[in-house]
């Protein structure tokens, strides 16, 4: 069982004599192994977000062009949109995606557990495995975990996620969707471009600020508020096989005792990504506050934290304001817009996770919408080809049968004939479910007639 390995200069002081005590190991489901090939660190060197190679196929405006209507519009480019898309149009649905930016570098850094990614076939993106997590509750109790965490290679999910949709035949629009209008038979989506798209399902995938959706009660959720940072530094105490989950520790604030009034009140603890000796993921996190932590607090109390550990950075490569709300009210259900991601609230209610629950629905929710869609289909082209038939009769049997003329042999022929003009679909509903009225039916028939 092994113990955070701290750095002799660390040891000096008396907190640090004893050794972390793990209190519990638990098992893994996943072998254990570190995995390095290719760490996703290249676009954070600039300010602007990178852009994905990737040939997309771009929704064509001009009139006359195909399609016009999409069965799905998803609107938002994020982990649970752009899954949701290749599933949709994996299963045959014509999918458009609306985002500004598609081909955008997704901002947020990912950490899950490797086991979920695993199950989904999605573990080639992870850039780096950690093969046990640790928790540190304060200065005397470590757990550890072995449940290898992963963090997730974003630039090379979303590339295999836009690459999947172009090549399931996934349209792509670079706008911002600023109304969805909800009419009988189809949605229409108007965007920033001036362009409006029209589908027969919208779906919001615009993460936390879910627009389109509707709510019955006030949003009054908390919120998880972190402020991370990936850095350059010069060294760090943590051991490079552990992916530090949480360290509660608070002993940093024994010399900056300012800080510990608020700390006991909303308590913030470290998650800390090791990606090798001097390159290091840190992030302060509170849980859940309401009202929200400041974030000027949070970095305070990193601060602290790091130079209580003797971390000091040499270069901040990047740095991400972390802010999810947690717990609130649910979508109101019916609605005409679906949502998923950050939008449906999917977020784990004690934990802020949530971009495994997201790719995990995904075929799940894209099942749904096939099996729906298809029934609206179905029954509408069943509708069409009924009148369609219907008026193609002789004018004596339609007319006859509006004004209640036709006799039972009228109304058989024409029964007969409608049913070899109906769909495959139609004559296996007409068999399966309508013998029983039928029969009542043509007796009510010749109860008249006579
Ligand atoms: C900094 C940060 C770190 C996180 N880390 C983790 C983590 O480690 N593990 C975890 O499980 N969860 C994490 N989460 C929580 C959650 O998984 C993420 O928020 C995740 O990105 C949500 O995915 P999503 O697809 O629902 O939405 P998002 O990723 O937010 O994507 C939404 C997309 O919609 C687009 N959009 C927004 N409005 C419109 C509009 N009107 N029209 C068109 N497009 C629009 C946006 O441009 C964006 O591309 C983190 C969240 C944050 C903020």
């Amino acid at each position: 069982m092994g113990t955070l390995q701290l750095p002799s200069f660390l040891l000096t002081s008396h907190k640090f004599h004893k050794p972390f005590q793990s209190r519990s190991t638990k098992s893994a489901s996943h072998s254990s192994r570190i995995h390095q090939s290719s760490l996703d660190i290249s676009r954070l060197a600039s300010a602007k977000p990178e852009m994905l190679d990737v040939d997309l196929r771009w929704h064509d405006h001009r009139p006359g062009a195909r399609p016009t209507e999409y069965d799905v519009v998803v609107v938002g480019c994020g982990p649970s949109g752009l899954r949701l898309a290749e599933q949709a149009a994996r299963r045959g649905l014509r999918v458009c995606c609306v985002d500004p930016s598609p081909l955008a570098a997704w901002p947020n850094n990912y950490g899950v557990w490797v086991d979920e990614f695993v199950a989904m076939g999605l573990d080639p993106f992870l850039d780096k495995i950690w093969p046990m997590t640790a928790v540190i509750v304060d200065d005397r109790r470590t757990n550890y975990l072995n449940r290898p965490y992963g963090r997730v290679s974003r630039n090379g999910l979303k590339t295999h996620l836009l690459q999947e949709c172009t090549s399931h035949g996934v349209e792509f629009h670079q706008a911002k969707a600023w109304e969805v209008k909800h009419n009988e038979f189809s949605s229409a989506i108007s965007c920033s471009s001036g362009y409006e798209l029209k589908a027969n399902l919208v779906v919001d995938a615009t993460g936390f600020s879910s627009p389109f959706v509707e709510y019955d009660k006030k949003r009054n959720h908390g919120y998880q508020i972190a402020h991370g940072i990936l850095a350059e530094v010069n060294r760090h105490p943590f051991d490079l096989d552990k992916m530090l989950l949480m360290d509660w520790r608070d002993s940093h604030m024994d010399s900056e005792p300012y800080l510990r009034p608020q700390n006991s009140k909303t308590p913030t603890f470290l998650y800390a990504m090791p990606l090798n000796s001097t390159l290091i993921f840190l992030e302060e996190t509170s849980l859940v506050s309401r009202p929200i932590l400041s974030y000027t607090e949070i970095k305070r109390r990193m601060t602290a934290r790091l130079r209580h550990l003797g971390i000091k950075l040499k270069r901040v490569i990047e740095d991400e304001k972390c802010l999810i709300p947690m717990g609130g009210p649910l979508p109101r259900i019916p609605q005409s817009t679906m949502a998923i991601g950050g939008a449906a609230g999917l977020v784990h209610p004690s934990t802020g996770y949530m971009v495994v629950r997201g790719l995990e629905l995904a075929p799940v929710i894209a099942e749904a919408m096939v099996e729906c869609l298809d029934v609206v289909a179905v029954r509408f082209e069943g509708t069409r080809s009924f009148f369609d038939a219907f008026f193609d009769l002789d004018n004596y049997y339609w007319e006859g049968f509006l004004s209640s003329r036709l006799s039972l042999r009228e109304l058989l022929l024409l029964s007969l004939y409608l049913f070899g003009n109906a769909s495959s679909k139609c004559k296996w509903d007409i068999v399966s479910k309508c013998p029983v009225p039928f029969v009542r039916m043509a007796g009510n028939l010749a109860i008249q007639s006579t």
